[in-house]
């Protein structure tokens, strides 16, 4: 039923799913169950154990899959279970190259569950990938990159990454939490992996965790599902649900975001309180022509400096606010706060962090879908108290 040919919110809505065959319900049923009747061993309707295989699970990653433009899509119980699955492609030995600027659940999954293992990983500065091939070795198997980074919103030229990868024979998978399918489709620009937090943007509504991966390659997925069902971190049939639900608004949504998200960053940036601010659509972001380049917009993360701000004052003004609430997570309909060096990005080491510029006085925004002027109205106040 998928037509190769439909845009963006025809597929959002109708990529993947069909109506119940048995009911006619248009919305695909939650397959609560964990197993399946088999006629005799091994005969079966292409359905065993529900960890391997689920009817609600199969619509979500058809779906994701097609927004991605990509083959195939595997669903996690979460974007760490995803990103789990990635690293363990990988042996022993086997070398990683990476970002200096990631989110910090990956940062703290590479460094205190797989380097012990015996993974390895360089951490670089991503800005000019040319760096990436001083650190390539015959152990470098993956690169791993997040565009736009977290919190600093650093834009990382995936093309360029992924032919430095073909070059050297290397897999490139894209964290792509923070542009969702909507603004970016890494596997186009040469990328063997996307990986989203469904939580964030695709999810849309802050009531589930999940995560995916999107490949092209056929013995990349075998060996991706391989893992997905020997290490079992699939997600329920209700989560599912929940999640084809909201993706049906994905573009709607999108677009408020990335139109709030500019609003936002262009009031912030004329505010004499206000020291810098981090958004790819500002021409004088550093990066700004990468993102016109790979990005259809630039989305609802905002991050920004408030000037001569101690942590105490910085802490004040995060929780004066009346619309945007204090909370880690992004992409929801709601507007959220973030104080990444002491809420997402704690776990990072603060030298490293500062390094970033993860500072004390950085804040970061998930621009949600409300009304732009009462989130203006609300970010006014709560500069004027400071
Ligand atoms: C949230 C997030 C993750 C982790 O996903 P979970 O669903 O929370 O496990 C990974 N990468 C980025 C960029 C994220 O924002």
């Amino acid at each position: 039923m998928e037509n190769e040919n439909w845009k963006f919110g025809t597929k959002a809505i109708h990529a993947g799913v069909e109506p119940d065959p048995s009911t006619g319900a248009i919305m695909t049923p939650i397959f609560q169950t964990s197993t399946y009747v088999q006629e005799y061993p091994g005969k079966h309707k292409g359905y065993a154990y529900a960890r391997g295989k689920n009817p609600t699970r199969d619509a979500l990653q058809r779906n994701i899959a097609a927004l991605e433009n990509g083959k195939h899509c595997l669903c996690f119980s979460s974007g760490m279970g995803a990103i789990d699955a990635v690293i363990k492609l990988l042996a022993y030995g086997d070398e990683v190259i990476t970002g200096n600027d990631l989110y910090g659940g990956t940062y703290r999954m590479f460094t205190k569950i797989f380097q012990p293992l015996g993974i390895h990983f360089h951490f670089i500065d991503l800005n000019d990938v040319s760096n990436i091939e001083k650190y390539v070795s015959s152990k470098t198997k993956l690169i791993w990159i997040e565009t736009p980074t977290n919190p600093t919103m650093q834009i990382i030229d995936i093309k360029a990454c992924s032919e430095i990868a073909k070059r050297n024979n290397l897999l490139l998978a894209v964290d792509n939490t923070f542009s969702s399918p909507y603004l970016q489709n890494p596997l186009q620009l040469g990328a063997d992996i996307v990986m989203h937090s469904v939580t964030k943007y695709l999810g849309g509504h802050s009531d589930v965790v999940m995560g995916a991966l999107v490949v092209n390659d056929d013995a990349l997925y075998e060996r991706l599902a391989f893992i997905h069902n020997s290490c079992g971190a699939t997600p329920g049939p209700m989560d599912c649900f929940l999640v084809l639900r909201g993706i049906k608004t994905l573009h709607l949504r999108m677009e408020r975001h990335c139109f709030n998200g500019r609003k936002v960053a262009e009031f912030l940036n004329q505010h004499p309180k206000v020291e810098k601010v981090y958004w790819p659509g500002l021409p004088t972001h550093p990066n700004h022509e990468i993102a016109q380049k790979q990005m259809k917009d630039f989305g609802g993360m905002v991050s920004f400096t408030l000037k001569n701000a101690t942590l105490e004052k910085t802490f004040q003004f995060a929780s004066s606010f009346k619309v945007f609430s204090l909370a880690e997570s992004l992409g929801g309909v709601e507007s959220l706060i973030n104080h990444p060096a002491t809420m997402t990005h704690a776990s990072i080491p603060k030298e490293e962090r500062e390094k970033a510029g993860v500072t004390d006085n950085l804040l970061r925004l998930s621009v949600g879908i409300e009304d732009i002027d009462d989130l203006i109205k609300d970010l006014n106040q709560a500069l004027e108290k400071i």
